[in-house]
């Protein structure tokens, strides 16, 4: 990142300055090897260890019990809307999904493919913007496994609780919050992420999954598509994102610095409290329509009132080094992701100009 410039893109998104700096200085010989990470096989010592550190970083980082193995995996969050009914169907005839916005519809769209999907709960009733309590979910008792998106990036809702399903195994999209808190792993079945938000960059998917769920794909799964098979030969069946491991490893390191997920919680929970303090305070010049247990921490969308003001907005936010302000294309309004990366200094900035602009123009 450009230190004078604040990206709040939903991802690819914002990483760490420190983080961009060291891959500067280690881009051209790593660590004395006389290669670029880029240039190293798979298979060698030097990318073995990064690997390895890679994979037990975030295990610290989110301890993750030895019963789940973690997949370094490509295709994005969206082949994983596939690989999860393919893998976690076990014979069952139908999986649940719980429906809070955009990309928990795309989920069960793809999910329709394999099976039948049962719409545990939903939250269309009103605009998608909460999430429904566990109490008026409807799971059958022989569902394969529930599944949820646990922050819409593009609602910006977010879950502020964990389902609990007895042995109905938990399955959620942590695309866009995954190491933003603290996550208790043992309460899933199985969690994916797209790299390319908390992570590091795109290219990479991780896969976090308990142990009794690996190898029910069927006999007749394309090799790649089934997480036995990245399970047993360690994500190296072939060749993986090298350079998207590396950068996600450093990034792991730079959490683990500052403090781990515990101290990242709460500055997450300060930079949203500034955004939505400066939305709430504006009397309607701004709004964010999401119920307050359920706004998200990384995701702000939020409307002008006049959306007359939009471009106004925008080159104004532009014109003060604040750019991917835009909302997404097919809700419109503004959003502002402020994951791990984005430091507190750029929501202050964003929180102060919707202050100006709303008493320049309200
Ligand atoms: N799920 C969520 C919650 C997302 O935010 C995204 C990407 N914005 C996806 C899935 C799709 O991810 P990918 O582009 O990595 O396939």
């Amino acid at each position: 990142m450009n230190q004078t410039i604040f990206n709040f893109s939903a991802g690819p998104a914002v990483l760490p300055h420190v983080v961009l700096e060291q891959v500067q200085a280690e881009l051209l010989d790593w660590h004395g090897s006389g290669m670029s990470v880029m240039e190293m096989s798979h298979r060698g010592p030097e990318f073995m260890k990064i690997a390895a550190e890679a994979e037990q970083d975030i295990r610290d980082l989110l301890d993750i019990p030895a019963n789940y193995k973690i997949l370094f995996l490509q295709g994005g969050a969206t082949l994983q809307f596939a690989m999860v009914p393919l893998n976690l169907l076990r014979g069952h005839g139908k999986a649940s999904y719980v429906q809070t916005g955009i990309w928990s519809k795309k989920a069960i769209a793809e999910a329709r493919r394999f099976t039948a999907v049962e719409i545990a709960a939903s939250n269309e009733d009103r605009h998608a913007s909460y999430v429904p309590m566990q109490a008026d979910w409807q799971v059958s008792p022989d569902t394969a496994y529930v599944h949820i998106t646990g922050n819409e990036t593009i609602g910006g809702v977010e879950f502020d609780f964990i389902p609990d399903l007895g042995d109905i195994p938990l399955v959620s999209d942590a695309s866009s919050h995954i190491l933003s808190k603290p996550m208790d792993v043992s309460r899933f079945g199985l969690i994916y992420a797209g790299a390319q938000k908390n992570i590091g960059p795109a290219g990479l998917t991780l896969v976090i999954v308990r142990d009794d769920l690996i190898g029910h794909a069927p006999a007749n799964t394309a090799t790649m598509l089934d997480y036995a098979v990245y399970a047993k030969e360690e994500s190296m069946h072939n060749t993986p994102p090298t350079f998207a491991i590396y950068v996600a490893g450093l990034v792991f390191k730079w959490l683990k610095q500052l403090g781990g997920l515990e101290k990242m919680a709460e500055i997450n929970a300060r930079k949203a409290r500034l955004l939505y303090d400066a939305i709430d305070e504006s009397r309607g010049f701004y709004a964010n329509p999401v119920e307050t247990r359920n706004r998200s921490r990384m995701n702000v969308p939020f409307t002008l009132a006049d959306a007359a003001m939009d471009e106004a907005f925008l080159k104004g936010a532009r014109s003060h080094g604040m750019i991917q302000l835009k909302g997404h294309r097919s809700v419109g309004g503004m959003r502002a992701s402020i994951y791990n990366a984005m430091p507190e200094i750029g929501v202050q900035i964003l929180a102060d100009y919707l202050r100006d602009f709303a008493r320049q123009h309200g």
